[in-house]
C-alpha cells in the first residue's frame, strides 16, 4: 500500500573522521537523556548529589523527539520560553541493537558507534513550573530543534572517555567544563539502566547529562561545544 500522506524526512546527523573526512550519516531513532548526571550540575539546581557510587539511586531519564536534532549550525530561539538554556553533553550513538533483556555493563560499549557533542536546550521557566507542580519534563525538554548535535566521531577515534573534558563557550566565554570522569553514571552504566526499561537499538541516541555552569541562552549567542580538540558543536541561537 503506499503512503497516505508524504514521509517525513529522515533525521540525520552527519560522520566525519578526525581528519574531518565525510563518512556518511547516522539516521536517527531516538533521542534518550539523562538528567543529573554530574553532582556539581544537580547541586546547582537545587537536588542533592549521590555522596558514592552505592548511594547514586536510578538515573533520571527523559526523551526527545529524533527530530528535534539540528546539525546546520543554527537553532532558532523557541517560542514559549524567556529562559532558554544551554547544558552541553556528550552524545552517545548506538551502532547496533541491544540483546534480548538486560544489557549487562561489561556488554554495552560494544554496541557503541560514535560520539558526538550536543545540546539539551532547555526552556528552564517551563522545566521550574513543571518540577513545582510534579509534572512531566516534556514541554521544558522535548521541543522543536532542541537537540543542536555535532558531527560524530567513531570510537575508536575518542579512546578512553573518562580522561576526555566537555567543554562550552558561549561568545568566547567558557561557561562549562568538566571531566567525563566526574559523570555519576558512565556510558555502560547507562545503557545498562536504559535497558531494563527499552530495547536498545541501532539509530539511538543518547545525551549523556550536563556539568555545572548551565545559563541563559539569547538570540545572536553563538555556542562552541568540545570534546577536547577531537569534536566540535558549532550552533549560533537566531
Ligand atoms: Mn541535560
Amino acid at each position: 500500500m503506499a503512503d497516505v500522506i508524504t514521509a517525513p524526512a529522515q533525521p540525520r546527523v552527519p560522520v566525519r573522521s578526525r581528519t574531518g573526512e565525510a563518512l556518511g550519516e547516522f539516521p536517527v531513532r531516538r533521542i534518550y537523556c539523562v538528567g543529573r548526571n554530574f553532582a556539581d550540575h544537580a547541586r546547582e539546581m537545587g537536588a542533592a548529589a549521590p555522596a558514592s557510587k552505592a548511594e547514586r539511586g536510578t538515573p533520571v531519564f527523559f526523551m526527545k523527539p529524533a527530530d528535534a536534532v539540528v546539525t546546520g549550525g543554527e537553532a532558532p530561539y523557541p517560542p514559549g520560553t524567556a529562559d532558554l538554556h544551554h547544558e552541553v553533553e556528550l552524545v552517545v550513538a548506538l551502532g547496533h541493537d541491544a540483546p534480548a533483556g538486560v544489557l549487562a555493563p561489561e556488554d554495552a560499549m560494544a554496541l557503541v558507534y560514535a560520539y558526538g557533542v550536543g545540546l539539551d536546550l532547555t526552556r528552564r521557566d517551563l522545566q521550574a513550573a513543571a518540577k513545582a507542580k510534579g509534572l512531566p519534563w516534556d514541554i521544558a525538554k522535548g521541543f522543536d530543534a532542541s537537540a543542536p548535535i555535532s558531527a560524530l566521531l567513531p570510537a575508536a577515534d575518542v579512546g578512553d572517555l573518562a580522561s576526555r573534558t566537555l567543554s562550552l563557550e558561549v561568545n568566547g566565554t567558557q561557561r562549562q567544563s568538566s571531566g567525563l570522569d566526574m559523570l555519576i553514571w558512565d556510558v555502560a552504566d547507562i545503557l545498562h539502566e536504559l535497558s531494563k526499561l527499552y530495547a536498545l537499538r541501532a539509530g539511538d541516541l543518547v545525551f549523556m547529562g550536563t556539568p555545572a555552569g548551565v545559563a541563559a541562552l539569547q538570540p545572536g549567542d553563538d555556542c562552541v561545544g568540545r570534546l577536547d580538540d577531537l569534536i566540535a558543536l558549532r550552533c549560533r541561537i537566531v
